[in-house]
């Protein structure tokens, strides 16, 4: 088996196969040979599970899930990756690589015809060009999925794992709290990755919630008053969410006093209950 952590055997695979790095499609390779084995652990993957990956690249991160799991199914975008993919996981059997944009793809039927049966874990170092739509798609289709161990900017990590209400919360730290339980498990460092990327990396855990923690009428309009919200970050919630919502002023002024805030509150100030109190209001 090729050590996928070896930056001499990269190379050559590389070159053998005409392979040059794309940095649209955020490529960037793990190898540190510490990081894989963490992550598939960390996920608590055994030969119940099915995994789902998202990016295999050269296919460092999949052998290590496929040497626990009972399946490893993993989406590619990069068609040019697929003979060397062809040649690096050859010894295993239990890999079905998926040539697709993992944004336009039906998971919950992928899920469902590859993992019947199992339970199921997403393990992933992320283009992290698309960190924030891949991971709205997984919880906002409310994939039966066990866990999701991903590789994101350490930025983004924390932005994940911000608690509403606090300073460094964004729409993205209110909308996976209310599909998820996050948590950061470890950083990692740039030159655990060929090329390194320019800035910390860390590996976040998320853990679908049974239920939500709150319960909007609706969802959707939650979601919007959301990301009118933060649309406009320096503004005050009431400027941008009438802003963003194109909504009358007075009226946002009338559902902030009605829940007892500040007309001047931030939207980073508000919590998860406020944003679907106030969406209820609207
Ligand atoms: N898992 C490998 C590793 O850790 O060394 C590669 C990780 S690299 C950061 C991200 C991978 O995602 C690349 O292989 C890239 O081609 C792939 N990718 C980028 N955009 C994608 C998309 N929309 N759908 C599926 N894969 C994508």
């Amino acid at each position: 088996m090729p050590n996928l952590t070896d930056l001499k055997t990269v190379r050559a695979l590389c070159e053998r196969h005409g392979f040059s790095l794309s940095k649209g499609f955020g490529q960037n390779f793990i190898v540190n040979p510490g990081i894989c084995p963490k992550m598939v652990e960390a996920a608590g993957i055994d030969s119940g599970f099915g995994v789902l990956e998202i990016g295999p690249g050269i296919g460092v991160l999949t052998k290590e899930a496929a040497l626990r799991a009972a399946k490893v199914a993993a989406v590619e975008i990069d068609s040019r990756l697929l003979p060397l993919l062809g040649e690096t996981l050859a010894e295993f059997d239990n890999i079905r690589i998926i040539n697709a944009d993992v944004l336009k793809l039906d998971l919950a039927a992928l899920i469902r015809e590859e993992f019947a049966g199992l339970q199921v874990a997403v393990v992933a170092n992320l283009p992290y060009y698309i960190t924030s739509p891949i991971l709205m798609k997984l919880l906002e289709e409310r994939l039966p999925v066990e866990s999701i161990t991903v590789m994101v900017q350490k930025e983004a990590a924390e932005r994940i794992c911000a608690q509403p209400g606090t300073r460094s919360a964004g729409a993205i730290s209110l909308a996976v709290r209310y599909y998820a339980e996050p948590k950061i498990l470890f950083t990692v460092s740039p030159g655990s990755f060929t090329p390194p990327p320019k800035v910390t990396s860390a590996v976040v855990q998320l853990i679908p919630r049974a239920d939500s923690p709150v319960h909007p009428a609706s969802e959707k309009r939650m979601f919007e008053v959301i990301r009118a919200a933060f649309g406009q970050r320096r503004k005050t919630a009431v400027n941008a969410i009438s802003a963003g919502l194109g909504l009358p002023k007075p009226q946002l002024q009338q559902a902030v006093a009605a829940l007892g805030l500040d007309e001047r509150v931030r939207p980073e100030q508000l919590t998860l209950e406020q944003m679907a109190a106030l969406s209820d209001l609207l």
